[in-house]
């Protein structure tokens, strides 16, 4: 007998007939003579639609008020999901998060969990109940109802199932696991059957979304074995999440990340002399913008050109800040902003221990004449910045270079 946590998304609750497919799976769980704790997100859409309607009286809802209001979204899926469940014949009860309680400081639409009451749902399980708990919210000290930011109910899934030591966590998404690429890009994608936790937060962080990240570090921090599956197929092993050292026959490369979203801002001809990066990116970092990459290289005449990329969404502020705060002071010649570029990543633990992944990754660029504008590496992936326009070209080309696509032997 092994207890499971089963988180499931909107799309695996979007409507009566999900519900049920929902609960029939549950209902296989229970006859292996399994515990089951279901964690459900809102209907899809449903915490869209409050927020938008909050947002019709107020055009910037109060914290607090919305929190009661979105929370009302998974109310809903739990008392389904409950009823669904007892449709079946199996005993069922839903929780809300304060009825649990899920404690979570006062941060309001992005609160933190700081410890769960897990007593009833223990007690229930051994009553031989299937429980059901709301995802995405909690309770802070004072009674009030929070959330833990949007797609918060993995984490819910994965900090109940850290507290219940239970053997899995399963989240249940659209997909059937994660792949080593977008297969809207590469069609030849493969789905992984395991990826380490550090892979899998490069690869989430640089826009492979599947879980919420914050739920993937609180994972691999309280070692939460964690499976991400589709709930629209009966069968499928899906994609475990693992660490490192269960997992002896590691790929070197794992998968190809990219992102979009990043622009690239060069502040030309600085003097080359100490405090100069501390006065370009200090207004910066003041105005709480976050900085990803960043090149500085001395030039002949001794004055450098400085670079580095924040979020598309945060470039004009940035320049803002630098031409009215900065330029002047450090004499630089120019800055420029480019929003066209993309940054695309090699991802693998293997290249830990492998040499020539860089280089392998440079060729492959160079073959097809994609420039590089900018590189940054850490010990399990090598990023580079290059023209938006020749990204999804990139993708296509590592992927194959890596020889990540389906096995069809
Ligand atoms: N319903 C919430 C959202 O849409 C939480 C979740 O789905 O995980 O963000
Ligand atoms: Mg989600």
């Amino acid at each position: 007998m092994a207890l499971i946590v089963q988180k499931y998304g909107g799309t695996s609750v979007a409507n009566p007939e999900r519900i049920r497919s929902v609960a029939r799976r549950v209902a296989r769980y229970k006859a292996l003579g399994h515990q089951v704790v279901v964690v459900v997100s809102a209907m899809s859409g449903e915490t869209n639609k409050l927020i938008n309607l909050a947002k019709e009286i107020m055009a910037e809802p109060d914290p607090r008020e919305l929190d009661v209001m979105v929370a009302t979204g998974e109310q809903v899926t739990i008392a389904l999901t409950a009823m669904a469940i007892m449709d079946l014949g199996i005993k069922a009860v839903s929780y809300t998060g304060a009825q649990v309680p899920i404690w979570t400081n006062d941060a309001h639409t992005k609160a933190r969990i700081l410890d769960i009451d897990d007593k009833k749902i223990h007690a229930d399980l051994d009553a031989g109940f299937v429980v059901v708990v709301a995802g995405f919210q909690g309770v802070d000290e004072n009674g009030n109802i929070t959330t833990l930011g949007r797609g918060g109910s993995d984490t819910t899934g994965v900090a109940l199932a850290a507290s219940l030591k239970a053997d899995e966590c399963q989240i249940y998404t659209d997909v059937d696991g994660v792949y080593t690429t977008d297969p809207r890009i590469v069609p030849e994608a493969r789905r992984l059957k395991s990826i380490t936790f550090e892979e899998m937060l490069e690869m989430a962080s640089l826009g492979s979304k599947v879980l919420q990240i914050r739920s993937v570090e609180f994972a691999g921090k309280y070692k939460v074995k964690l499976r991400v599956l589709s709930s629209f197929e009966e069968e499928g092993e899906g994609t475990l999440i693992t660490f490192e050292d269960e997992n002896m026959e590691q790929p070197i490369i794992s998968g190809i990340a990219f992102n979009r979203d990043e622009a690239k801002i060069t502040v030309l001809g600085v003097p080359d002399r100490p405090g100069i990066a501390y006065q370009i990116l200090g207004p910066i970092a003041d105005a709480n913008i976050d900085v990803d990459m960043i090149i500085q290289n001395v030039g002949a005449d001794g004055t450098t050109d400085f670079t580095f990329t924040v979020h598309k969404n945060e470039l004009n502020k940035a320049l803002t800040i630098l031409k009215d705060k900065v330029q002047g002071h450090i004499n630089a010649r120019e800055i420029v902003g480019d929003d066209k570029t993309a940054k695309v990543s090699v991802v693998g633990v293997g290249m830990r221990s492998h040499v020539g992944i860089a280089s392998q990754m440079f060729r492959t660029l160079a073959e097809e004449g994609i420039n590089i504008q900018m590189i940054s590496t850490s010990e399990i992936k090598i990023s580079v910045v290059i023209d938006e326009k020749y990204m999804e070209l990139a993708v296509r080309v590592l992927h194959k270079a890596f020889e990540l696509e389906e096995d069809r032997g």
